[in-house]
């Protein structure tokens, strides 16, 4: 059975950034949850971040496929530069992927860490661009397909019955 690693908020759990879930409600996910396909993970917490934390932005309208690249940064609303964190977090998120053999992943969209359609572009303002996170980019550069909830129902099409 192919197995989904899903963003930990996405099922509702507490752990973006403001405290808050943002929880998917979906026929697909309970039926997954019911199967055991999914496998929940926050790459921020996996990272040694804490709950609530600043938010948190790729900087200069940079992709997560450029912070990998050492190109990027990401920078918090307090000017910190939180790079580090967010590559270990993606790393977690690959060998958890691995470990638990997913090879399609179900990310929230316009996250730091977990976009994979579009990302917030450095200056808190809001605007989003083309482009993904650094975990979703590490994950596709990986062999793991990343979707956005908006993709939910392609993804159901590409899974191997229970
Ligand atoms: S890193 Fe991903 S799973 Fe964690 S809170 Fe942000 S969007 Fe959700």
């Amino acid at each position: 059975m192919d197995r989904i690693l899903i963003s930990a908020c996405l099922l509702g759990a507490p752990v973006r950034y403001d405290g808050k879930g943002k929880l998917l409600v979906h026929p697909l996910i309970e039926r997954w949850r019911n199967e055991g396909r999914l496998v929940s993970f926050c790459p921020e917490l996996a990272g040694g971040f804490q709950t609530p934390r600043p938010a948190a932005e790729i900087a200069a309208n940079a992709s997560g496929d450029a912070v990998l690249a050492g190109e990027g940064k990401v920078i918090d609303v307090e000017g910190a530069d939180v790079t580090a964190m967010f590559v270990e977090g993606a790393r977690q998120a690959l060998a958890k992927a691995r470990a638990e053999r997913c090879r399609h992943a179900l990310l929230i969209d316009g996250s730091p860490s977990c976009g994979s359609l579009s990302i917030y572009d450095g200056r808190f303002l809001g605007e989003r661009h083309p482009g993904r996170g650094v975990t979703a980019a590490l994950l596709a550069a990986n062999g793991v397909e990343v979707f956005a909830p908006v993709d939910i129902d392609r993804l159901a099409a590409l899974l191997s019955p229970a």
